[in-house]
C-alpha cells in the first residue's frame, strides 16, 4: 500500500488546511456587509484559485453552538458558503418530508462544516451535535448571502406594532438547560454523569449527526423489514453513546437487548433525564421600538427550502 493510499480523508483535510495556513492573509472579511459575523481568524486565509476544494472556511467558536459545552474545549468549528451546487442539490428537498429536510441539511452541513480539535485534528460534519443543525444551516446561509436576502417573519407586538424578525443569529433564542443537570456536568468529557439510587452510572450527551444517521438508517431497515421500532430505546440510547459518531445496525440491535432488559428505576430516570435534555433554537426575538421583547416560534418561512431558496426571486431578478 502506497503512503497516499494509507492517508484517510481525515489526513487529507488535515493537511491541506494546514497548507492553507501558511497561505495567504485573509481578505473577505472586507465583504462583510453583517458586522455580526466575525472575519475570519487568523487560522484560516483566503484562497483565489478555483479549486473547490479551496473555498475559504471561517472559524468560529464552539462555545457560540447551542450545544457549545458538549464538545471539548477549544474546539473551533470551521464554516464556509454555500455554492450554487450545493445550494441545487439543497433545493430539491421535499418541504413535506421531515427525513428528506434532515438528509439535505446535512449534506449542506457535510459540505460547509469542518470541526477542528484543540489538539489540530479536523473531523467531519459528523461530530457536530443534532441539535445544532439548524444553527449551522442558518449561519451557512448568513455567509451565503451576504448582501441580504433576508428571511423573516411578522410578528404583531402587544403595542400594536407589527415587528419584521429576521431569521438570523442575533435573533435566535435556544432552550434553557435545565438548572437541575447542571451540577451534573463534566467539563473533560462534555457529558453528564449521573449516579441513581440504584447503584448505576450513567453518562449521557446529546448524540452527534453520525449517531443520528446511524439510527435514522436503522429505523428505515426497520421498517422496511415490517418491524415497529422501540421509540422510548430510540429516544434515550442516542444520549448514551458519548465519544462516538458511528454504530453499527448489529451494535444497534445489542444496545436494544440490553435496553430492554434494563431495571425500572434506570428506565425512569433515564427517560425523565434525556426529556430535559432539549437545546438548539426554541424562539425568535426582537425588541419592539415601544420597549417590549417580541417573541415567536422558531419557524420556516417559504418550509425548509425557503432557507436557501430564494422566494420571490422572479420578481426580484427579472430584468423588466
Ligand atoms: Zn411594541
Amino acid at each position: 500500500m502506497s503512503q497516499n493510499e494509507q492517508m484517510n480523508e481525515e489526513d487529507y483535510l488535515k493537511r491541506h488546511l494546514q497548507d492553507l495556513e501558511e497561505g495567504k492573509k485573509p481578505t473577505q472579511s472586507q465583504n462583510f456587509i453583517n458586522s455580526d459575523i466575525p472575519g475570519p481568524s487568523e487560522n484560516t486565509s483566503n484562497v483565489d484559485n478555483s479549486r473547490t476544494s479551496d473555498l475559504q472556511y471561517f472559524n468560529f467558536d464552539v462555545r457560540e453552538l447551542p450545544c457549545g459545552q458538549f464538545y471539548p474545549a477549544g474546539t473551533l468549528f470551521m464554516v464556509r458558503p454555500a455554492q450554487v451546487k450545493e445550494i441545487q442539490a439543497y433545493s430539491m428537498v421535499d418541504d413535506t418530508n421531515f427525513y428528506d429536510i434532515v438528509e439535505k441539511m446535512n449534506d449542506m452541513l457535510q459540505s460547509c462544516v469542518r470541526i477542528k480539535y484543540a489538539d489540530g485534528k479536523v473531523a467531519s460534519y459528523l461530530d457536530i451535535k443534532d441539535q445544532d443543525r439548524l444553527f449551522l444551516v442558518f449561519l451557512i446561509r448568513e455567509l451565503t448571502f451576504q448582501q441580504g436576502n433576508g428571511l423573516s417573519v411578522s410578528v404583531r407586538c402587544s403595542c400594536g406594532e407589527e415587528n419584521v424578525i429576521e431569521l438570523k443569529r442575533e435573533n435566535f433564542v435556544y432552550f434553557d438547560i435545565d438548572e437541575k443537570l447542571v451540577k451534573f456536568y463534566n467539563k473533560n468529557t462534555g457529558s453528564y454523569h449521573f449516579k441513581t439510587i440504584n447503584g448505576k452510572s450513567f453518562e449521557l450527551t446529546p448524540p452527534n449527526i453520525g449517531l443520528q444517521k446511524a439510527f435514522s438508517e436503522y429505523i428505515i431497515k426497520e421498517n422496511n423489514d415490517k418491524r415497529s421500532p422501540n421509540l422510548a430505546f430510540l429516544k434515550i440510547i442516542p444520549f448514551m453513546l458519548s465519544g462516538r459518531s458511528h454504530i453499527t445496525y448489529d451494535g444497534i440491535k445489542a444496545k436494544l437487548i440490553d435496553f430492554e432488559d434494563m431495571d425500572q428505576t434506570s428506565f425512569q430516570f433515564l427517560n425523565a433525564a434525556v426529556g430535559k435534555m432539549t437545546f438548539g433554537i426554541k424562539e425568535l426575538k426582537k425588541a419592539c421600538s415601544c420597549g417590549e421583547e417580541v417573541h415567536t416560534d422558531m419557524q420556516f418561512p417559504n418550509g425548509a427550502s425557503g432557507i436557501f431558496v430564494v422566494h420571490d426571486a422572479f420578481e426580484a431578478y427579472i430584468k423588466e
